[in-house]
Parts: C-alpha cells; structure tokens; sequence
C-alpha cells in the first residue's frame, strides 16, 4: 500500500495578484477558510492604522512559503509521500516563530493564515518575534512511533533551508509534541554539526525545555481570562465555565478555573459532550481524558447532545479545539458574558459581530492563547543564555507579560470603541508596520 498525496487546496489558497487588495472571486463570502477570515481582520483594522496603512498590504502576503515533499519508508517497505509546509508570514520584527502541526486537514492556506495570525499574537505581547507556522498533511495516527519520527526528521532536513534558532524558530502545535521536538531540534544539530537547542520550543526539560511551558497557554487563557472577567463585573467564584476541548489549552485552563473556585459545568470533546450543573472536578476529569482518550464516560456527569453544546448555560465560553466553530448558526445560541478562545481562528467575523451586537465580551485568540509562545520566548532566551530559570520566574513573567499585553489592548479597544480583537491587531499591526517602516525596504 503506497499512501497517495492529497492535492492542494487551491481554492483558499489565493495570493492576491494586485497590490490592490480584493478577496478572489472564487472565496465565497460565507466561507473565507482561514486565510480569508485573517484577511477579512486586517481589512478590519486598516482605516485604525493612519500613515502606517501605507505598508498594510506587508500584512496581507506571507515573506516566504515553503512547500516541501516528504518521502519516508513505511514499516511495511512502501514508500509514501506527504506534503509538508513552513511559512514565515513576518519577520519585521525578528526571527519567525510560531509551532508545526500534523494533520489530514492540513492546507497551505491555513499554514497561511496560522502565521499570519502568529506574527499579530507575538507582536501583541511584545515578544521579539515575526510570525511563522508549519505543518504536514498527514493523519499521524496511521504512524508508527518509528514511521513519526522518520516523516519528522525529513521534514525538518527539508525545512532546514530556512529555520534556525535566529532564522524561525518551530514548537509544538496539533499533534505535535515535546517528542516531535526533541526528533527536530536533534536533526537540525546533526545537519549543522553542532547541538543547536535553540531551533524549537516546546522541548523537554532534559534537553533545553523550559519548567512551565507545557501549562503555559492553559494558564495564559486563565490569567488573562480573569482579568477580562472582572472588566465586565464577574465574580470568578461560582461562575459557571463551559469548554470546548479538554486537551492542553482546554484541559490546563479548566483546571485552574476550577481550582479558583469557578464551576466547570460543561465540556466538549471529540468523544461527546458532558455536563454537571454543580460542576466538574476537573483535575479528575484531566486524569480521565489521559487514561480513556477523551471526556466520554466520565463519571458523574450527565451526557449531552453534543449540537446543545453552544446553547448551554455559562458565563464563561472557551473554545479550544478547532478553528472556525462560532459562526452565525452557533453564535446566536451563547449564552455566556465572555468567550475566551484558547483555540486559534475559533470564531467567524460573522459570529464576531452578532456576539458583538449581543453584548458579549470575546477575548481574542491572539492575545488570550499566547501564552504559549510567551514560554517559548523564555525557553529560546534560557537556551541562548544556558541559564535556567525556576517554574515559579516564569510564571510570575509569563502573568506580568499578559497582563501588561492585556492593559494596553483594554485602553485601545475603550479609546477607541471597537472590540477586543480589533483593539489587538491596532497594537500588534502598529507595532509590525512600525518596524515595516523604520527598516524600509531592500533595495
Ligand atoms: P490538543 O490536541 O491537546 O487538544 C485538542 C482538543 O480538541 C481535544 O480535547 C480534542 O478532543 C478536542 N477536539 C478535537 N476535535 C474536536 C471536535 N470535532 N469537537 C470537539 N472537540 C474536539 O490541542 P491543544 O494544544 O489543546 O490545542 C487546541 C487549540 O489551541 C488549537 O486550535 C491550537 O492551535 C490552539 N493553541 C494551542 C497552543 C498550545 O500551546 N498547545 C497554543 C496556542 C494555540
């Protein structure tokens, strides 16, 4: 059996041909992809960016994608290729960052998009870094341990041409993990012949990982999730938190919401959904989902139709899974104040103006699930400098870096009138354009 590789997906791939953007003619409205809801952001936030919207259409190409064939030998002798990307979306403001995912889903348009949204999400909070992402159209479940490794290894020989520890800088991201990383950084080391920790993130501690980083996006989502919580008058104890995802960022935000006396009543995963009104022990139901796969059969919790999922009632709302679930059919059933998305790309614009109209407060993306690379940021400066700090350093940094992220976005968003989203990509687009701009361009 010789797996056969998936075709593109051209049609929400488009690069503009025009300087003058217009979104393609092929990209129906009511279903952007990913790459075209980014667009749609920053068409958003152009007429907030005075003299500097001169430079906006930087934003609107990514610098650099690589598109890469990676052959490997299954277990069973066959030869089967996979299509694998990097795109480095801005590097304005340093070296590229941002993670690698393995998925059957995989596109270049969502790499695209997954970048772009990087380079906002780092200039948010002010982090050294442009924006980049990758990914391999695979299903690594198909994989063997020794089949992973081989399609990971050939991956990174492929990419080598344009990461490094100053060039882009890769971590973990669906299905990959601190193992996926270890696999990168070592084949990096080996084609430049020195041990170059400083290539991915998201390592194990053993091998130049940062204490934290693992919890990071999870704790990210709650600091800055209890910040926007009391901007609108809600009392964490006893509020009810509903959760879509019960993985990294789901799982590790869950528990902690439930540790600060939050009730956890509802979560959602690919196995079904459940719900307790009294609220879920989440720390046991972290425990479960590692030993069962997923939140199915937990016990005392009833299950639920999981399409009822949207309309249940909570305060709190946080999507961490998949891109694009709030959108204009599930918006209008919220029921919660605030949505907080750990997930990246979890809302639609459409859904974003109808939760807008209703009152309800959405925490965006790209400042609430950065976190994560807030770590790795720590975790690359601790590798450059073989020094490393205690979990407790990072966590106070990581809380200081958010939230002062989170002030400065607060004032913009009240300042100016808009959302929370809008308010971050003004800051984050001001900061990239600003660098854009002071460097010029090359000739
Ligand atoms: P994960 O693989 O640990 O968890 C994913 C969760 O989504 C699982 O609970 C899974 O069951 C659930 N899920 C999958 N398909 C589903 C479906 N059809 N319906 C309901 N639930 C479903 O992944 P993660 O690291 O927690 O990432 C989740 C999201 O957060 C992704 O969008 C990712 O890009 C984003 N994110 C992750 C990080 C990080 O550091 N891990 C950082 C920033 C953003």
């Amino acid at each position: 059996m010789t797996a056969t590789r998936p075709p593109l997906d051209y049609r929400t791939s488009p690069m503009p041909a025009t300087t003058q953007h217009a979104l393609p003619s092929y990209l129906d409205a009511n279903h952007l992809g990913p790459w075209g809801i980014y667009l749609a952001q920053v068409d958003r936030v152009t007429p907030h960016l005075g003299k500097l919207s001169r430079w906006v259409e930087t934003l609107k190409r990514p610098k650099r994608s690589l598109i890469v064939d990676v052959p490997i030998q299954l277990d069973n002798g066959t030869i089967a290729h996979f299509e694998g990307y990097r795109v480095q979306h801005n590097t304005s403001r340093g070296p590229g960052k941002g993670g690698v995912r393995f998925h059957q889903d995989v596109t270049l348009s969502e790499v695209m998009a997954l970048s772009a949204w990087m380079s906002i999400k780092n200039a948010a909070v002010n982090v050294p870094y442009g924006g980049a992402k990758g990914g391999i159209r695979v299903d690594p479940r198909n994989l063997s341990m020794g089949e992973l490794e081989r399609l990971t290894r050939r991956y990174t020989s492929e990419i080598g041409l344009i990461i490094g520890p100053t060039k882009d800088i890769p971590a973990p991201d669906v299905n990959t993990n601190a193992q996926v990383m270890a696999w990168m950084m070592d084949t990096y080391s080996m084609n430049v012949g020195e041990t170059a920790t400083g290539v991915v993130t998201g390592k194990p501690v053993d091998l130049g990982g940062s204490l934290g980083r693992n919890e990071a996006t999870g704790r990210g989502v709650y600091t800055l999730g209890i910040e926007a919580a009391k901007r609108i008058g809600l009392e964490l104890n006893n509020t009810r938190v509903a959760i879509q995802g019960f993985g990294n960022v789901g799982g590790i935000a869950g528990k902690l919401f439930h540790e600060a006396g939050a009730r956890v009543v509802a979560v959602q995963d690919h196995t079904g959904s459940i719900y307790k009104e009294s609220g879920l022990d989440a720390a046991a139901l972290l425990l479960h989902v590692k030993e069962n796969g997923g939140v199915a059969g937990f016990a005392g919790a009833e299950t639920v139709d999981p399409a009822q999922f949207w309309s249940t009632p909570c305060d709190i709302l946080i999507p961490a899974a998949l891109e694009g679930q709030l959108t204009a059919k599930t918006a209008p059933q919220v029921q919660a104040k605030l949505v907080i998305e750990g997930a990246n790309g979890p809302t639609t614009p459409e859904a974003d103006d109808i939760l807008q109209e209703r009152g309800i407060l959405v925490l965006p993306d790209v400042i609430a699930n950065a976190g994560g690379v807030t770590v790795s940021y720590f975790e690359w400066v601790q590798d450059f400098s073989s020094f490393f700090w205690t979990e407790k350093e990072i966590n106070e940094r990581l809380v200081r870096v958010m939230s002062e992220a989170f002030d400065g976005i607060w004032k913009v968003a009240q300042e100016k009138k808009v959302s929370l989203r809008t308010a971050t990509f003004i800051v984050a687009c001001t900061r990239i354009l600003h660098a854009r701009e002071m460097r010029g361009l090359y000739p």
